[in-house]
């Protein structure tokens, strides 16, 4: 599946706000959103650019679809999931994208970022209550318990990453046993969970044209 392979950086400055894609560096003073914080590219400084509704929609999905690291077909997926399920289809998309394992484990605090969440998990270093699970995608229940796979715990990403979730900190809906490395999920998250600056009515405008 294409995948993109370039500098990450480049999509904070597209989108014009951190998307936290990298861990630690995104806190650092080498973040190159903060120290350049225009749209990458030749013309990334040209000033007065008029922007039409149909930008402003386009734009609104790659933020979210380039947060969680999925491509445009993954991610129109989940919107086909989401408008066919009951309630409000934009909170469904986002809700629906928190469940994903790779997000959980990154929310948790076990991997630094979400992409490095989806490699860890790719490579079968998680089980979800008791059984391996190596699918990023997989959709995590209420109840559900994740751990970090026996040996799996002394790889040193591991431990470096639940020192510094100190910053981000664990969201409500998700509680952590730091001790024994555990996280379970408590609730679903609701739309005032999800922090981020996300206009989802755009996205379903966009794609209900
Ligand atoms: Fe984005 Fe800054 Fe992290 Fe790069 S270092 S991915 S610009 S937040």
């Amino acid at each position: 599946m294409a995948r993109y392979t370039g500098a990450v950086c480049r999509l904070c400055r597209r989108e014009n706000i951190k998307l936290f894609l990298k861990g630690d560096r995104c806190y650092s003073d080498k973040c190159a959103f903060d120290r350049r914080s225009y749209p990458p590219g030749q013309h990334g400084q040209r000033r007065g650019r008029k922007i039409t509704d149909y930008g402003i929609q386009l734009r609104e999905k790659q933020k979210v679809k380039r947060l969680y690291g999925l491509s445009e077909k993954q991610f129109y997926l989940f919107f086909k999931r989401a408008n066919r399920q009951k309630g409000v289809t934009g909170t469904n998309i986002l809700i629906s994208l928190e469940r994903r394992l790779d997000n959980i484990v990154y929310r948790l605090g076990f991997v630094n970022s979400r992409t490095q969440g989806r490699h860890f998990v790719r490579h079968g270093h998680f089980l979800v209550n008791g059984k391996r699970v190596n699918i990023p995608s997989y959709q995590i229940d209420i109840g559900d318990k994740i751990e970090i796979r026996g040996k799996s715990k002394n790889i040193q990403i591991f431990s470096d990453a639940m020192n510094a979730v100190v910053r981000r900190g664990i969201p409500q809906w998700l509680e952590l046993d730091k001790e024994n490395v555990t996280g379970s999920v408590s609730a679903f998250p609701i739309r005032e969970d999800i922090t981020t600056p996300m206009q989802e009515q755009l996205i379903v405008e966009l794609y209900t044209k």
